[in-house]
Order: C-alpha cells, then sequence, then structure tokens
C-alpha cells in the first residue's frame, strides 16, 4: 500500500467539485475523490458491478441459443450436401451406363437395317449367303432385346436416386430456409446485446479514468486473477466475492478503519468495500 494520495484531476478542465466535502480529517492514503466526489471505493464498486453485468452480457452473448441452433442446421444442411453429392454421384454412372447401351442399341439397329436391305435389294444372292445374314439378323434382334433389358434395369435404378434426390433437395431448401431465419435472429440478437455492452464498456471507461491509478491497478490485476471478480462488498459480515462469513473480531476491525481505507479480504484476496447495500443484481 503506498501513501501517495490520489487527489482531484487538475482543475484546467473543469471547475473543482462543488462538494467537495471539507477534509476534516486526513483522508486515508489511496483515497482521493472522483471528480464527481464520489468515494473512490464506491466508484470501485460501480466499476465491479459494471464489469459483472459486462462479462454476464458477454456470456449471454457467446451463449445465445441461436449460435447452436444455426451450428446444428448448417451440420445438418452439409449432410444433406455430401449425401446429394454420393447420390448425384451413383446416378451420373447410372445415366453413363444408360447413354451407353442407347448408342449401342442404335448401332445394332442402324446394322440390321443395312443387312435387312442388303437382304431384300439384293437378287440372286446364294441362298447360303442369305441364310448367313438371316441368322446375323435374328442375332442382332437378341441383341437388341439384351441391350433393352438392360436399359430397362437401368432406368429402373434411377428411379429411387431421383426419388432421393427430390427429397433431398427438398431438405435442403427447408434446412436453408430455417438456417436463414435464425441466422437473421442471431444477428438481432447479437445486436441488442452488442448495443447494450457498448452502453456499459463507455460506462466502465468512464468510472475506470476516474479511479485513482493505484486503486484501479490493484483491481484490475485482482480482477483477472479471480474469476472477474476483484472487488466485493462486506455485507454483515460476509464477503460478497467469496461468501464466506469473515471472523467477527476482523469484521469489527474493518468496520471501525476510517471511512475510504482500503481492505482486502484475508480469505479470496479481494479488495472489500464494507457496505450495507447488498451487489446489484
Ligand atoms: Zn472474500
Amino acid at each position: 500500500m503506498t501513501t501517495e494520495q490520489a487527489s482531484e484531476p487538475p482543475a484546467e478542465h473543469e471547475p473543482p467539485a462543488e462538494h467537495e466535502p471539507p477534509a476534516e480529517h486526513e483522508p486515508p492514503a489511496e483515497h482521493g475523490r472522483g471528480p464527481d466526489g464520489r468515494p473512490p471505493l464506491e466508484m470501485l464498486l460501480e466499476l465491479q458491478d459494471l464489469d459483472t453485468r459486462i462479462a454476464q452480457l458477454q456470456h449471454r452473448r457467446a451463449a445465445l441459443s441461436e449460435r447452436q441452433e444455426l451450428a446444428s442446421l448448417t451440420a445438418a444442411l452439409g449432410d444433406v450436401t455430401r449425401r446429394a453429392a454420393e447420390v448425384q454421384g451413383s446416378r451420373a454412372e447410372l445415366v453413363e451406363r444408360q447413354q451407353a447401351l442407347e448408342a449401342d442399341i442404335g448401332a445394332t439397329a442402324a446394322r440390321r437395317e443395312a443387312l435387312e436391305q442388303r437382304m431384300y435389294a439384293a437378287r440372286g444372292t446364294p441362298a447360303r449367303d442369305l441364310q448367313v445374314m438371316d441368322e446375323e439378323i435374328q442375332n442382332l434382334r437378341h441383341r437388341r432385346d439384351h441391350l433393352e433389358d438392360a436399359e430397362l434395369e437401368v432406368m429402373v435404378a434411377l428411379e429411387p436416386l431421383d426419388a432421393e434426390l427430390a427429397s433431398l433437395d427438398a431438405d435442403g431448401a427447408r434446412l436453408g430456409a430455417q438456417a436463414g431465419h435464425v441466422r437473421a435472429a442471431l444477428v438481432e440478437a447479437e445486436g441488442e446485446l452488442d448495443e447494450e455492452l457498448a452502453v456499459q464498456v463507455g460506462a466502465r471507461a468512464a468510472v475506470a479514468s476516474s479511479l485513482p491509478e493505484e486503486l484501479r491497478s490493484r483491481y484490475e490485476s485482482l480482477r483477472v486473477r479471480l474469476g472477474g471478480t476483484g472487488a466485493a462488498r462486506l455485507v454483515g459480515s460476509r464477503c460478497s466475492g467469496c461468501h464466506l462469513e469473515l471472523p467477527s473480531m476482523e469484521v469489527d476491525r474493518i468496520r471501525r478503519l476510517p471511512p475510504g481505507t482500503v481492505v482486502t479480504c484475508e480469505q479470496c484476496g479481494r479488495i472489500l468495500v464494507p457496505t450495507a447495500t447488498p451487489p446489484a443484481a
């Protein structure tokens, strides 16, 4: 604890506060007054309340249910997209096979037509040759039947894939629309919290800059070290930081100290401010 006394800020910017009380007894070390004449420890509690509020807002922002919901929807949309790509892949293979079969069917038909024309146009073709041509035509007919059966099988196999793709498309559209709504809700909720955060952060900056430097930096380092709470109220005999009861002798000692003396909770190490006021909710 230093004996440096924080004082009124330089009067060049603003006149001295009107309500500066007369210094009847020496103010304890570290007990300058803020620009508005409020005791630093009172301002410290306000700073702590603002920091608590800011931490709550940040927690609420991080824990917005829309964020989780959006993540789930995005994951589901990813699953749908992946499955659709798989089905498209299988479908493309079948379509390729169907096209090859159709090309084959076309070539078979052309070959048969050519043979038939030759057969019926040619006069004086030896019977043996005609028989050979006729046999080939029969073979080509069988081949066509076989190819058409194969194509039918491919078309039958395509049906469920097309149905699944249509269903996946519908799922994708539905999930996409839902994600759009949730994203908009998230942006709105974040915006509201950000607005309030900006107000609280601004208020915090004003209060922090009014505190004596040593008290402020001591508070800041305690706050970082002790889970966001650097200053606590002594309510009755209980520390609002660690929620433990202080020994009654210690409470008596603290309450008898000159107002504004900076003391710390011997159990949690936080700056302890005697007050009857419970912490703001
Ligand atoms: Zn404590």
